[in-house]
């Protein structure tokens, strides 16, 4: 029997469904723990559901019972939401024709397949981007998608390049910052594509991306069949500006 904490106030944020999914597993298996970002097993070692909430943000993450007791964080303030929803970014090539593509997905981990219960998915959807549908959108440049943009500046180092993405671009409503100033390493040919085109396809979803060791195209296209499958992954062919400084 696994050793899962929630507290009273926890546990009224949660469905009595996710709770019982959270006591009887498999998810989260080995999460990063939300206190020390060491890795922590479920199945293994005494965990604790920890809970932020936020307004229009659920976020459940996991730590180890020594770390944290299970609590729940309520707070309206935006710089901490815009921490909890921060993503891994990670740059790729992409198709028979070599296009430029990124993929990112939520730093804190998914709570669940469902992706009408992720706020961040559903958000993706409600800003434009679009839900992958089938394996071979994966090969294919994805729809083109307004009201958001890429910016790409140099870095400080060789091959370093700093990007910024904002979502809701001239809707009624305040643009969303996606990705804040995050350094990215990228290759030439990367570069060179969204010189050319100025675009960039998008792909965003629960992907575990930032596991994987290398950036073997084997297995980032069976992270995105795997977020395909859970109906967890969206696309984008998003407008890109390059600037020199
Ligand atoms: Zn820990």
């Amino acid at each position: 029997m696994r050793d899962i904490r929630i507290s009273t106030e926890v546990a009224a944020r949660l469905s009595a469904a996710h709770i019982r999914q959270l006591r009887d597993g498999p998810d989260p298996g080995v999460y990063q723990c939300c206190e020390c970002s060491a890795p922590g097993d479920a199945d293994a070692e005494p965990t604790s559901v920890v809970v932020y909430a936020y307004p229009g943000v659920v976020n459940v993450v996991f730590a180890h019972a020594w770390c944290s007791d299970s609590a729940l964080t309520w707070k309206d303030d935006p710089s901490v939401r815009a921490g909890l929803e921060r993503v891994h970014v990670l740059p790729l090539m992409f198709g028979s024709t070599g296009s430029a593509a990124l993929m990112i997905a939520p730093y804190f981990p998914a709570r669940t397949s469902d992706f009408q219960s992720n706020s961040q998915i559903r958000r993706w959807l409600e800003d434009g981007l679009h839900l992958v549908l089938s394996l071979d959108a994966l090969l294919e440049e994805p729809p083109p998608t307004p009201g958001w943009k890429a910016w790409l500046v140099p870095g400080d180092s060789p091959g370093q390049t700093r990007l910024t993405i904002r979502s809701r671009l001239g809707s009624p409503h305040e643009p969303i910052t996606v990705v804040d100033d995050i350094g990215i390493r990228v290759q030439g040919a990367w570069t060179r594509a969204v010189k050319a085109t100025g675009k960039i396809a998008l792909f965003a979803g629960l992907t575990e991306i930032h596991k994987l060791p290398d950036r073997d195209p084997m297995a980032i296209m069976d992270e995105l069949a795997k977020a395909f499958q859970a109906g967890a992954l969206t696309c984008g062919l998003i407008e890109a500006d390059w600037i020199e400084l």
